[in-house]
């Protein structure tokens, strides 16, 4: 694993390479959102913190002090559709006029941020009943959900980007990578010739990336499995010659194949301590989350059932749970005898650090 503390030589890469780490509050509990300015041709924010006086006024201080305007931006390329990324691109845009670029797929959902809100909300309140949290939990979750949204924005997209495309800069090739998992858009920025990997939260060194369960972006009613759409997307990074990752929140990271190594075995042990408590008596994906977390179960209920489904389907595609109905609720079971600590590799596709022995 690489060392906490960033070297001097690691920043000097960064910023030679034209990047400068802004650092936008946010309400979250997630703390400050990094965005990045390229001091490039066209001049380039890479996301822009949430909605909010606060972190455009921080925004704005942070590029002052590097000679910069808002009104000076040319592009802006947005990562995800997570409001502590978008809130301000809309605001930003406005005053400087700047191209807004984006994964081509999550346009539709970034040009009608909210008008889905409702029907969001009730499908996730849906899952949640279904996995046994109750009624009181899911309005008081609902309320939170919604009072959040004045952070976001709607967003025009005036550049739609194609996965595997090119985004030329006057200094620097920027392949654009689509890497669903954490959220259905998230989408990395890979300058192959400096090595360096704009990641967004798809790789955070100091806190998993939590993949939550969203509706696809195709609009379709299936739910997607994230957390193991986001470990094939993590296995695409993990082959990346990168030499720093520039994440959305907390440090750069070097040493990305260690960081993700330690990730797939956290991911894990994490399915084989679920599988553990199915084994003992069938539960709700809730008694699980409570089981775990305790009482963040229930404050957090909407973001530990998402870890809790995200690894029990890596149990259920294996063949080791099922999913059965009980009333209202499903719960998991498990259909084999095998102890959790024979289950083998979870990881889809085998795990990259055994294969390599
Ligand atoms: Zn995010």
């Amino acid at each position: 694993m690489s060392d906490d503390d960033v070297s001097p030589e690691t920043w000097q890469r960064i910023t030679k390479a034209g990047i400068r780490l802004l650092r936008i509050p946010t309400p979250f509990q997630v703390g400050r959102v990094n965005t990045y300015l390229l001091e490039d041709d066209p001049l380039t924010l890479v996301d822009s913190g949430p909605n909010s006086g606060k972190a455009l006024d921080e925004l704005e201080r942070q590029l002052d002090a590097l000679g910069h305007r808002i009104e000076d931006l040319e592009l802006i390329i947005v990562t995800h559709q997570h409001i502590d990324h978008l809130g301000l691109v809309d605001i930003v845009a406005n005053r400087s006029g700047a191209e807004v670029a984006a994964i081509d797929l999550a346009v539709p959902f970034l040009e009608n941020f909210g008008d889905d809100a409702e029907r969001d909300d009730e499908e996730a309140a849906t899952l949640m009943r279904r996995h046994g949290i109750s009624e009181e939990v899911v309005r008081a979750l609902r309320q939170v959900t919604g009072s959040f949204r004045a952070w976001g924005s709607k967003i025009k997209v005036s550049r739609p980007l194609h996965d595997g495309e090119l985004l030329d800069l006057r200094d620097r090739s920027l392949e654009v990578q689509h890497r669903p998992g954490h959220s259905p858009s998230d989408t990395v920025f890979w300058d192959g010739e400096r090595r360096i990997l704009l990641a967004a939260d798809h790789l955070i060194k100091h806190i998993s990336s939590n993949p939550l369960i969203s509706r696809p972006l195709d609009g379709s009613a299936q739910r997607t499995q994230a957390l193991v759409t986001y470990l094939e997307s993590l296995k695409r990074t993990r082959e990346l010659p990168a030499e720093i990752v520039l994440a959305g929140h907390g440090e750069p990271i070097t040493g990305h194949v260690a960081l993700i190594d330690s990730r797939f075995a956290m991911h894990q042990r994490r399915a084989e301590k679920l599988y553990g408590l199915i084994s003992e008596q069938s539960r709700t994906g809730h008694e699980l989350a409570q089981a775990i977390w305790g009482d963040v179960a229930v404050t957090q209920a909407f973001l530990t059932l998402s870890e809790v489904i995200g690894h029990v389907d890596l149990l259920v595609n294996a063949g080791y749970v099922r999913e059965v109905a009980d009333g209202d609720v499903v719960r998991y079971e498990a259909t084999s005898e095998t102890p959790s600590d024979r289950l083998g590799d979870l990881i889809p596709g085998g795990n990259p650090v055994a294969a390599e022995g």
